[in-house]
Protein backbone atom coordinates (compact mmCIF):
# COMPACT_ATOMS: atom_id res chain seq x y z
CA UNK A 1 0.00 0.00 0.00
CA UNK A 2 1.50 3.34 -0.60
CA UNK A 3 1.56 6.09 2.10
CA UNK A 4 -0.27 9.11 1.10
CA UNK A 5 2.17 10.59 4.46
CA UNK A 6 5.41 10.69 5.57
CA UNK A 7 5.94 9.86 8.74
CA UNK A 8 4.58 12.18 11.37
CA UNK A 9 6.70 15.63 10.84
CA UNK A 10 6.81 16.01 14.89
CA UNK A 11 7.26 12.69 16.76
CA UNK A 12 8.05 10.25 13.78
CA UNK A 13 4.75 7.93 14.44
CA UNK A 14 2.67 6.89 11.61
CA UNK A 15 0.06 9.15 9.82
CA UNK A 16 -3.29 7.97 9.21
CA UNK A 17 -6.10 9.46 6.52
CA UNK A 18 -9.04 10.13 8.42
CA UNK A 19 -12.13 12.65 7.95
CA UNK A 20 -11.74 15.02 10.02
CA UNK A 21 -13.12 18.61 10.59
CA UNK A 22 -11.14 21.34 10.07
CA UNK A 23 -11.76 25.15 11.46
CA UNK A 24 -10.20 27.71 9.33
CA UNK A 25 -10.52 31.47 10.38
CA UNK A 26 -11.29 33.50 6.83
CA UNK A 27 -11.59 37.08 7.02
CA UNK A 28 -12.53 37.39 10.34
CA UNK A 29 -14.88 34.50 10.59
CA UNK A 30 -14.65 30.99 12.07
CA UNK A 31 -15.60 28.33 9.23
CA UNK A 32 -15.93 24.86 9.52
CA UNK A 33 -15.17 22.21 7.30
CA UNK A 34 -16.16 18.79 7.60
CA UNK A 35 -14.89 15.70 6.13
CA UNK A 36 -11.90 16.99 5.21
CA UNK A 37 -9.33 14.12 4.23
CA UNK A 38 -6.19 14.97 6.04
CA UNK A 39 -3.14 12.68 7.81
CA UNK A 40 -3.66 12.47 11.58
CA UNK A 41 -0.36 11.22 13.29
CA UNK A 42 -1.20 7.58 15.52
CA UNK A 43 0.76 8.90 17.83
CA UNK A 44 0.95 12.49 18.68
CA UNK A 45 -2.49 13.91 16.75
CA UNK A 46 -0.47 15.88 14.51
CA UNK A 47 -2.90 16.87 11.19
CA UNK A 48 -0.75 17.65 8.06
CA UNK A 49 -2.97 18.64 5.73
CA UNK A 50 -2.02 17.91 1.97
CA UNK A 51 -1.26 20.89 -0.61
CA UNK A 52 -3.89 19.83 -2.64
CA UNK A 53 -6.43 19.94 0.12
CA UNK A 54 -5.42 22.88 1.59
CA UNK A 55 -6.39 24.33 -2.11
CA UNK A 56 -9.16 22.78 -2.74
CA UNK A 57 -10.59 24.32 0.80
CA UNK A 58 -9.24 27.86 -0.51
CA UNK A 59 -11.34 27.49 -3.85
CA UNK A 60 -14.57 26.84 -1.88
CA UNK A 61 -14.29 29.81 -0.06
CA UNK A 62 -13.44 32.37 -2.59
CA UNK A 63 -15.90 30.68 -4.95
CA UNK A 64 -18.45 31.98 -2.06
CA UNK A 65 -20.03 28.92 -2.00
CA UNK A 66 -22.52 28.92 0.76
CA UNK A 67 -22.40 27.03 3.50
CA UNK A 68 -24.51 23.62 4.03
CA UNK A 69 -25.40 24.82 7.57
CA UNK A 70 -24.42 27.34 10.47
CA UNK A 71 -23.52 26.38 13.36
CA UNK A 72 -22.70 29.06 16.55
CA UNK A 73 -19.69 28.51 18.38
CA UNK A 74 -19.59 29.84 21.37
CA UNK A 75 -16.77 32.24 22.99
CA UNK A 76 -15.56 32.32 25.85
CA UNK A 77 -12.79 35.17 27.35
CA UNK A 78 -10.29 33.38 29.04
CA UNK A 79 -10.28 34.52 32.84
CA UNK A 80 -7.79 33.10 35.13
CA UNK A 81 -4.51 34.27 36.66
CA UNK A 82 -3.38 31.02 35.83
CA UNK A 83 -1.03 31.53 32.33
ZN1 LIG B 1 3.34 12.58 15.67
Amino acid sequence: MKKKYGDCFYCGGAVEEKLMPREIRWKGQLLVFENVPMGVCTQCGEKVLKPGVAKAIDQLLKGQKKPNKTIQVPVYEYESNVA
